[in-house]
C-alpha cells in the first residue's frame, strides 16, 4: 500500500526526525549493534531505505519512518520490505503524536512477522515526541501458532538519549570528503586538471567543507553569495552565513578555465592535490566592500583583511569534492575530531547541551573559570581548539593539550569536559567571526559557545563586547546555537575566589592577572607563576616546555 498523498510531514518533524536518526545510530553503536546504513525514509520516498542499502551492498539498513497521521500502514508495508531483504532489519519508528489512540500504531503483528522471517535481532524505536525509547527485541517464532513472539527486551540506554541541536541550514551534515574508495583514481584524474593553488586560510576552508564543518556550503561561494554575505550575512538561498568563503585564482589562470570545467585544487605550500572543484562561477570582487562589512575596516594592518587584500584577481565559485584531508588527521589524532564524530561522543555521554570553548592557547585559571560557567548551565564543554596556523611565539599544539588535560584531570568532574581540535585558520572578524564561530559549533553539535570579552577580535578594531551584542541583532532562526555571554574573569583577592567583571566590585588592583609576556618570561626563568593566575600542573607543563627551548 503506497503511502497517501499529499502527506508530508513538516520540516520541523524531519528535522528533528533526522537529527534523532543520528543519535540512534549513536547509541546502537555504543550497545554493540552494527549498524552500517543510514536513510531518512519520508513518507514519500518509501524506497530509499532499501535501495541504499543495495545500493552499497550493506546487511543493515536504519531507517526512520516519519509517521504522519494515516501512514501506520505504509509503514508496516516498508519494514517488511527492508526485513525480506536483510539479514538484520534495523528500523526507527517516530511517531507524531497527534492521536493517542495511535501510539502504538496497528501493525504490531506486521512488524513481528516481518521480523521473525529473518529470525534475527531487531530494534525498535518509539518517539512519544519528547522521551524517546530504544529497545531491542530478541524474538522466536511459536512453535504453537506460528508467528512471532517477542522473547527478550533490552532497554538501550533511553535515559541517556541526547538530542543536540541540528546542522545549520537544517539538513544533515555535508561532508565534502569523497569517498575513500574513489579517492585515488579522482586524485590521478585530477593530475591532468589546471591547478588552482590555495592560500592557507583556503586550503583550512577546504578541510573545514571536508567534514561538514561549514554544512550546509558543497564548495567555494559564487558572486551572489558572496555578495548577500558581506552586506546581508545570507546566502543567495537565504540560509544565514556571515563571512564569505571565497577562492581566488590570478587573472591569466581564471581566463583559461572554461566555465564548467574542473580544476585540482593545490596546497600551496605543500604542493598537495587536496580537492577538485567545478568551476561554475568567475567574478572581480569588490575588496574594500568585502572588508568595510566583514571587518568593518579596511586598514591592511588588520590580519584579515590583509589576507582579502592579498587575494588573487579573479574569485571562482562551485562545488569541491575533497580528495585529501591533508595532514591534520595524523599530526593530531585523536584531537582531529569531526563533526559526526564529536555528535556520537556528545550522544555517548546522553548530553543535548553542549558549550563551545575556543581557544588557541593553554587554558589558566581565567578560562578554567569560564568553562566552569558553561559547565554549571550546560551538560558538558567542548574544548575546541584552533589547529591552523601558528604565530611566533604560540605554544605548540601538543604542549597545549598536555596542559589543558591537567587542568581537565585536576580540575573538572571526570565526564564533563572533551577536548578536541579543528582546522580552522582565524580571520580575527571579531563580531562576524564570533558568529561563524557559533554556525560551526552548531554543526559540531553544540548548543552553545562561550564567548567572552573580544572574542576573535585583533588590536582596538572592537569594541569588548561587540562580538557578544552582535547575536542580538540577528533575525529569528538565524542560528539555533547560541552565545553564552560572560565578561572577563579573573581571580580578586578581596573576594578571595574567581570572579567576573559583572560579579566583583573591586578595583583591579585587587585581580591577580598574569600578562602572556610576563608568564612567558616568569616560566622561562624559573619564577614561580602565582596559584591564583594558573594552576601548578598547568605550569609543570608548560614549564617543561619552555626548558626545553633553552636547551
Ligand atoms: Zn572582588
Amino acid at each position: 500500500m503506497l503511502p497517501p498523498t499529499g502527506v508530508k510531514p513538516s520540516a520541523f518533524v524531519r528535522r528533528r526526525g533526522q537529527s534523532l536518526l543520528r543519535h540512534l545510530f549513536q547509541l546502537l553503536r555504543t550497545n554493540g549493534v552494527a549498524v552500517e546504513a543510514g536513510v531518512l525514509a519520508g513518507v514519500h520516498t518509501e524506497g530509499d531505505g532499501h535501495e541504499l542499502a543495495e545500493e552499497h551492498h550493506r546487511d543493515v539498513v536504519i531507517g526512520a519512518v516519519l509517521l504522519v497521521d494515516g501512514i501506520l500502514e505504509h509503514f508496516n508495508v516498508l519494514l517488511a520490505q527492508w526485513a525480506r531483504r536483510r539479514d538484520y532489519a534495523v528500523v526507527a519508528f517516530f511517531q507524531r503524536r497527534r492521536n493517542p489512540e495511535q501510539r502504538y500504531g496497528s501493525g504490531t503483528t506486521y512488524r513481528y512477522d516481518a521480523v521473525a522471517e529473518n529470525q534475527n535481532i531487531f530494534v525498535f524505536y518509539k518517539l512519544f515526541w519528547r522521551t524517546p525509547v530504544c529497545f531491542r527485541y530478541k524474538g522466536r517464532r511459536s512453535s504453537k501458532d506460528g508467528r512471532f513472539r517477542s522473547k527478550q527486551r533490552t532497554e538501550l540506554g533511553a535515559r541517556n538519549m541526547s538530542t543536540l541541536v541540528p546542522p545549520h541550514g537544517g539538513g544533515e551534515l555535508k561532508l565534502l570528503l569523497a569517498p575513500e574508495a574513489e579517492r585515488a583514481d579522482e586524485l590521478a584524474r585530477a593530475e591532468n586538471l589546471k591547478k588552482v593553488s590555495m592560500s592557507s586560510r583556503e586550503v583550512s576552508d577546504v578541510l573545514m567543507m571536508s567534514q561538514g564543518a561549514y554544512t550546509p556550503l558543497e564548495g567555494f561561494m559564487g558572486e551572489a553569495d558572496w555578495r548577500g554575505v558581506c552586506a546581508d550575512m545570507k546566502l543567495s538561498n537565504g540560509v544565514f552565513w556571515p563571512i564569505p568563503i571565497t577562492l581566488s585564482a590570478d587573472l591569466e589562470l581564471a581566463d583559461s578555465i572554461g566555465e564548467g570545467e574542473e580544476v585540482a585544487l593545490v596546497d600551496e605550500e605543500s604542493g598537495r592535490v587536496m580537492a577538485v572543484m567545478q568551476v561554475e562561477e568567475k567574478y572581480v570582487i569588490d575588496r574594500e566592500f568585502e572588508c568595510q562589512h566583514v571587518y568593518t575596516t579596511t586598514d591592511t594592518e588588520h590580519p584579515g583583511v590583509q589576507k582579502v587584500m592579498e587575494q588573487r584577481a579573479v574569485n571562482l565559485g562551485g562545488p569541491v569534492s575533497v580528495l585529501d584531508e591533508g595532514e591534520f588527521p595524523a599530526m593530531f589524532g585523536d584531537l582531529y575530531v569531526r563533526p559526526s564524530e564529536s555528535r556520537a561522543m556528545f550522544a555517548e555521554k546522553g548530553w543535548s547541551s553542549v558549550a563551545a570553548f575556543q581557544t588557541r592557547n593553554p587554558m589558566h585559571r581565567s578560562h578554567e573559570h569560564l568553562a566552569k560557567i558553561a559547565v554549571e548551565v550546560t551538560d558538558g564543554v567542548f574544548i575546541h581548539q584552533v589547529l591552523g596556523k601558528l604565530k611566533a611565539g604560540d605554544i605548540p599544539a601538543d604542549v597545549r593539550t598536555k596542559a589543558i588535560q591537567a587542568m581537565i584531570d585536576n580540575y573538572f568532574v571526570a565526564g564533563t569536559v572533551i577536548q578536541a581540535g579543528y582546522p580552522i585558520e582565524m580571520r580575527y572578524a571579531g563580531p562576524r567571526e564570533a558568529l561563524i564561530h557559533a554556525l560551526i559549533r552548531q554543526n559540531y553539535g553544540c548548543s552553545h559557545l562561550i564567548v567572552g570579552r573580544d572574542h576573535a577580535g585583533v588590536g582596538d578594531y572592537y569594541g569588548p563586547f561587540d562580538a557578544q551584542h552582535i547575536f542580538d541583532r540577528l533575525p529569528d532562526g538565524a542560528l539555533i546555537t547560541q552565545p553564552l555571554k560572560i565578561d572577563i574573569t579573573f581571580y580578586c583577592q578581596k573576594c578571595h575566589g574567581m570572579a567576573t567583571a559583572k560579579t566583583c566590585p573591586h578595583g583591579k588592583e585587587d585581580q591577580i592577572q598574569v600578562s602572556g609576556t610576563e608568564q612567558r618570561r616568569m616560566l622561562s626563568e624559573g619564577e614561580d607563576v602565582p596559584m591564583e593566575f594558573s594552576r601548578p600542573e598547568v605550569i609543570a607543563v608548560l614549564r617543561e616546555y619552555y626548558a626545553s627551548l633553552n636547551d
